[in-house]
């Protein structure tokens, strides 16, 4: 069993970034990125103030407008569009879960979907379905960039993804079909889970519950990435696999922490690099 360490290879990344930020400094270019933080969920404060870290090692000019829990849907709006408009910031990202009183649906769609770094515009969802250049979430973004650094083609594989949201299953979903794999998709009404995981060359899991997958839904030798996050009642974080019973069965496994994580927020960096330097080739800044 080989662990996928994606706390190295986010380290890997994140170099990368930042010497390519070093040549846009060159010719007067810094990106930046703009943060909403809204309410006070202590979860979501933490991503936050990572995010900000990560775009200060590498860079990036980052701001957070942090706004109250009772702020209306106009006024984000409002907030939106000034920051759509804003020349220095090329990728925006709205801190999700949202509170109850605003649509979500209506917030991601009024970001710019040039400045949509987190890929979950109607606009960009419907180019990564067609397989077109695009902004993809940053989570399933992570994963396929470990498949790839782990030399793991999904092409032609069995891959079995568990939980099916907007911003970590569906998007998964579809870059693997994109990248020739076979894919299952299944879910809270999914009838018989192991059924599927069972038969699956490579696991993806994201869905939010410790211990979900066990030793007995796993084949030998299959690759298990596990994107959940919980945390225990003794403070211990982990994912959605059963670890310890599940590794010593797989050819590939991811640990949490220490697996997906850092690479969403690794992501989250290249793809603010690509937004400032799609923005500054359209307006003649940088070259092709
Ligand atoms: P979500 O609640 O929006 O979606 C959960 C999905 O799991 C749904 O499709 C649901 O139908 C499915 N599901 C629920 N119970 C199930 C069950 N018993 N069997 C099969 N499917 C079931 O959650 P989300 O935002 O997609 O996040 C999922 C998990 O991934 C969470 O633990 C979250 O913290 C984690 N996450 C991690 C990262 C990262 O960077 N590592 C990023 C995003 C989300």
């Amino acid at each position: 069993m080989k662990l996928i360490d994606g706390k190295e290879l986010s380290k890997k990344i994140r170099a990368n970034v930042k010497k390519e930020i070093g040549v846009l400094e060159s010719v007067g270019v810094t990106p930046g990125l703009a943060v909403l933080l809204v309410g006070d969920d202590p979860a979501s404060k933490t991503y936050v103030s990572m995010k900000e870290k990560a775009c200060e090692e590498a860079g990036i000019y980052s701001i957070v407008h942090k706004m109250p829990t009772s702020i209306s849907q106009e006024k984000i709006l409002e907030i939106l569009d000034m920051i759509n408009k804003n020349d220095y910031i090329d990728g925006i990202l709205v801190q999700l879960p949202l509170p109850a009183h605003i649509d979500t649906d209506t917030i991601l769609e009024s970001i710019d979907p040039e400045k949509d770094v987190d890929g979950f515009h109607p606009f960009n969802m419907g180019r990564l379905v067609l397989g077109l250049d695009c902004f993809a979430p940053c989570t399933p973004l992570g994963v396929m960039r470990m498949l790839q650094e782990y030399e793991i083609d999904p092409k032609g594989k069995d891959v079995c993804i568990v939980g099916a949201s907007n911003i970590v299953g569906k998007p998964m979903f579809n870059l693997l079909l994109n990248a020739g794999a076979t894919v299952d998709i299944c879910h809270i009404f999914t009838k018989d889970l192991k059924s599927h995981t069972k038969r699956a060359d490579i696991v993806i899991v994201g869905v939010g519950k410790a211990n979900l997958i066990t030793e007995e839904m796993i084949k030998d030798d299959a690759i298990v990435i596990d994107i959940g996050i919980n945390r225990l009642e003794n403070g211990k974080l982990v994912g959605d696999v059963d670890f310890y019973s599940v590794a010593p069965k797989c050819s590939y496994i991811t640990p949490v922490p220490g697996g997906v994580g850092p690479m969403t927020i690794a992501m989250l960096l290249e793809n603010t690099l690509k937004a400032a330097k799609n923005r500054n080739k359209k307006k003649g800044t940088v070259g092709e």
